[in-house]
């Protein structure tokens, strides 16, 4: 019995390596559109690998809920621990993310290459999938070479991050069998706001961002360092809210309000301002009630965003003024016109859902014998380990499934 893996990439290698492990007669190939497997893990976390996070939960993913509860039941922390300890990588934890000990994300891909070819999984590299035909048949782009399957796994990721191998190949693929996925957009990019924050590109916080839709409903919200771009917003922050936003602004115009001063309540930066401005010169201006709290240049640029010039006398404002300036450093609203494309996206929202698999299986409803793994799959992560985490357990479950297929037949 033969099986294809169309992409070696995250879930394409742990489902080769499984696969091989669970079925060693089965011939196992991996067919890889790059010149060589497992190109995008190098760049994985800032090129140290962020393999999967302590507090792995539903919660920390998007999409197919019952796609999620399928493999997360069937791959915890645990088990994703066990299979790379079971490669011979050592692994340490910082803040809950979980990298190589080595902390280079080489480490990650080599080991999942070395036990592949130990196994005797075959790669062929260079070769991009261009057309699939029930039965199986597979066909590289431009009607090259070609070959054939008992049951293929189609692993070859979603559509972010081309320059990675992955411009979103997999959806025609997918069309052609009749197989529908939810619409796809980018998440985990940078935020496209007013343009107005341009003089502020380059600066940097530690402030927290909420994303509300048009009707000024939470939608979302995260803290930590953000950065203004000449055109929007980046960092983790900015990245949690990509997915959310992307799909919002395809039809309104949502708000990201900024909260400069995240540790402290309303009523203590209220409390502040009013202590600052009782103890100020009487000269004083209004910027310096910042002073102890902000970059200058955010200090001046938000009150000139408020229409107040940064030089007024600040024993000129009266409460409600006060009040205003304490809302302005607590939820500071930047319209939000979209978010970075594909191209500068981590990972890609939407994709095949669980209606169009087995009950309780990645296995196609429509097309027996073909698998789905990764990011091809109606789930996303947050940033963390969450979507490696998730690659590399759709891709161990698919590759169960069909060494429990091939031994039953
Ligand atoms: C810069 C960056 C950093 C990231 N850092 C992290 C992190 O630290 N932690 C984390 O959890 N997640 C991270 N991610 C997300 C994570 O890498 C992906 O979610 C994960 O790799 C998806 O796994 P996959 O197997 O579905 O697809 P991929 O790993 O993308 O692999 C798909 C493979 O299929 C190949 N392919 C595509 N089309 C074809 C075709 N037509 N024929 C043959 N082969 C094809 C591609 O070349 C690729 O090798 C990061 C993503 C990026 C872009």
């Amino acid at each position: 019995m033969k099986t294809v893996i169309i992409g070696g990439g995250a879930s394409g290698l742990a489902a080769a390596v499984t696969l091989k492990r669970e079925c060693p007669a089965m011939d196992v190939v991996v067919l890889e559109k790059l010149d060589e497997p497992g190109r995008k893990l190098l760049a994985t976390g800032n090129g140290r690998c962020n393999l999967t996070n302590t507090d792995i939960a539903v919660g920390y993913y998007h999409g197919d809920s019952s796609l999620i509860y399928r493999v997360l039941n069937r791959f915890d922390l645990t088990d994703c621990l066990d299979f790379f300890h079971s490669l011979g990588l050592l692994t340490r934890e910082e803040e809950g993310r979980v990298y190589p000990l080595s902390m280079n994300a080489a480490t990650v891909r080599n080991v999942l290459l070395e036990e592949a070819r130990r196994l005797g999984v075959v790669f062929e590299t260079g070769f991009a999938v261009g057309d699939l035909a029930p039965g199986f048949t597979i066909t590289e782009k431009g009607g090259g070479r070609s070959v054939t399957a008992d049951c293929v796994l189609l692993a070859l990721g979603g559509k972010a991050d081309a320059a990675h191998g992955t411009d979103g190949d997999g959806y025609p693929l997918l069309k052609n069998l009749g197989i529908r996925y939810a619409p796809i957009s980018p998440s985990l990019t940078a935020l496209l706001t007013d343009p107005k924050v341009a003089p502020l590109k380059g600066l940097r916080f530690h402030g927290s961002a909420s994303l509300e839709d048009a009707r000024g409903n939470l939608v979302g919200k995260d803290d930590g360092e953000l950065q203004f771009t000449e055109n929007g917003l980046t960092g983790i922050p900015a990245f949690q809210l990509s997915g959310d936003a992307a799909v919002l602004a395809k039809n309104e115009t949502p708000r990201v309000l900024l909260d400069f001063c995240p540790n402290l309540p309303d009523v203590a930066v209220l409390e502040y301002l009013r202590d600052r401005r009782s103890r100020s010169g009487p000269e004083e201006p209004v910027l310096c009630l910042f002073t102890g709290l902000l970059q200058e240049k955010l200090s001046r640029f938000l009150l000139e965003d408020a229409g107040l010039s940064p030089e007024t006398p600040a024993n000129r404002l009266g409460m409600q003024e006060l009040a205003d300036l304490a809302g302005l450093l607590k939820a500071w609203p930047l319209d939000v016109l979209g978010t970075k494309s594909f191209k500068d996206a981590q990972v890609t929202r939407g994709g095949v859902p669980a209606e169009e698999l087995n009950e309780d299986s990645l296995e196609s409803r429509r097309v027996p014998g073909l698998w789905f793994a990764g990011e091809l799959l109606g789930v996303d992560g947050a940033c963390g380990g969450y979507n490696l985490h998730f690659a590399w357990g759709s891709g161990i479950l698919a590759a169960k499934e069909i060494a429990q297929r091939a031994t039953h037949q």
